[in-house]
């Protein structure tokens, strides 16, 4: 048998009706399982005893648990190996160790968006939870940015692999958005991620469709199906340059989906969408951050509904031939694509620092004080809905 995990959706329900159990019971076995593992915070729930199936998710048919037994002595296959807390308490990392040993990380956000107020009034809400997941273990694009990129390609996540990390973190932070901005190209593992999306949002994690963001480098074909798949799903597109040539040294995965290829997949994309999409942009010193790459990322979105979000580069960590943007140039930028496209922008500000959250695409956004504070502290669902 193929199943990796017990959240693996597609392959459960295979094998369910294999041996003639209706498919209805999984959903409940993951809500027993959520419930159980969400009370027991080191997930080292072991359901190998007698009767433990049983006594832990009621009511299923006897041949559910002759099957859940003899696969799922563990209910879970990756395993919490390590937890860092951030000194101010606002992020949280995992290390996750997965069934074949390799591990990925997932890091908690925390936000409080009383913090800040929008259209001149206090920001509704209150605390909030983001959780950023990888959906591979290493990655293909090999951006030279990026620590991840530099490791290679490992391996592809299952569909429960990747739903695993929203339960080890739902023992931490009650989650309501989910950004696929860690480790790996989500859309280079697209039936898992998708998969695992349709997941989270049924149940029993019922999160929103609007609370969750997948961010690509611009895998085109895959964007032209993305909206099909998950309707009202946000996307992230890691733009970083607004020229071919630039997006070819930097992220040499770019030679493979020609800029204007790729704004036509966005076009196409968000006319069905209708929602705004979410440009990522790391600002690296002499390379990118030029007032004429301003003006060229100015007219190349300035058709499209967008927010662009300014990284700044951290080479902590990583052995790169880039240096980060200054400041200024990094404030003029900006205003550039404020004042002259009218272009909403912002300026990530890094979370996690002290505990290596280098999740390369973390996403907050700190106003820019130089700029007379127009923005105030936000998240990733205020930035796109
Ligand atoms: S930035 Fe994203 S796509 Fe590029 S190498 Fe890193 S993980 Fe892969």
């Amino acid at each position: 048998m193929g199943i990796r995990s017990i959240f693996d959706g597609g392959e459960m329900r295979t094998e369910f009706e294999k041996i003639g159990i209706d498919s209805k019971f999984i959903p409940i076995i993951w809500k027993h399982l959520h419930l159980h593992l969400n009370l027991n915070l080191n997930l080292n729930l072991n359901l190998n005893g007698e009767g433990e199936w049983e006594r832990h998710v009621p009511s299923l048919p006897s041949s559910a648990y002759q099957f859940l037994r003899s696969n799922f002595p563990n209910p879970l296959s990756s395993s919490l190996h390590s937890v860092f807390h951030s000194a101010d308490n606002l992020t949280t990392k995992l290390l996750i160790k997965l069934h074949n040993g390799a591990f990925v990380e997932a890091v908690i956000m925390r936000y409080d968006t009383r913090l800040g107020k929008y259209g001149g009034k206090p920001r509704p809400g209150g605390l909030r939870a983001t959780l950023c997941i990888s959906s591979q273990v290493g990655c293909k694009m090999g951006c030279k940015f990026c620590a991840t990129g530099s490791m290679g390609f490992k391996n592809n996540l299952s569909s429960g692999e990747i739903v695993e990390q929203l339960v080890h973190a739902s023992t931490f932070a009650q989650i309501r958005n989910v950004v696929f901005m860690g480790m790996g190209e989500p859309l280079n593992n697209y039936s898992a991620v998708v998969q695992a999306v349709r997941i989270m949002t049924g149940s029993p994690f019922q999160l929103s469709f609007k609370r969750i963001t997948i961010s690509t480098v611009g895998i085109i074909h895959s964007i032209k199906r993305l909206h099909n798949d998950l309707p009202g799903l946000n996307l992230a597109v890691s733009l970083h340059a607004p020229a071919q040539d630039i997006r070819c040294q930097i992220m040499p995965a770019a030679r493979a989906f020609p800029l204007e290829k790729l704004m036509d997949s966005l076009q196409e994309y968000q006319t069905k969408s209708l929602h705004k999409i979410l440009i990522e942009y790391i600002m690296l010193d002499g390379v990118n951050d030029e007032e004429q790459h301003a003006r060229q990322l100015g007219k190349l979105l300035q058709t499209f509904q967008v927010v662009v979000n300014l990284i700044p580069f951290n080479s902590i960590g990583i052995l790169s031939e880039f240096k980060p943007s200054s400041e200024q140039k990094v404030s003029k930028f900006r205003k550039i694509l404020r004042g002259s496209y009218n272009i909403r922008t912002t300026v990530r500000k890094q979370m996690g620092e002290g505990i290596s959250g280098a999740c390369g695409q973390l996403v907050v956004n700190l106003p820019d004080k130089s700029l007379g504070n127009q923005d105030p502290l936000t998240d990733i669902e205020d930035l796109v809905i």
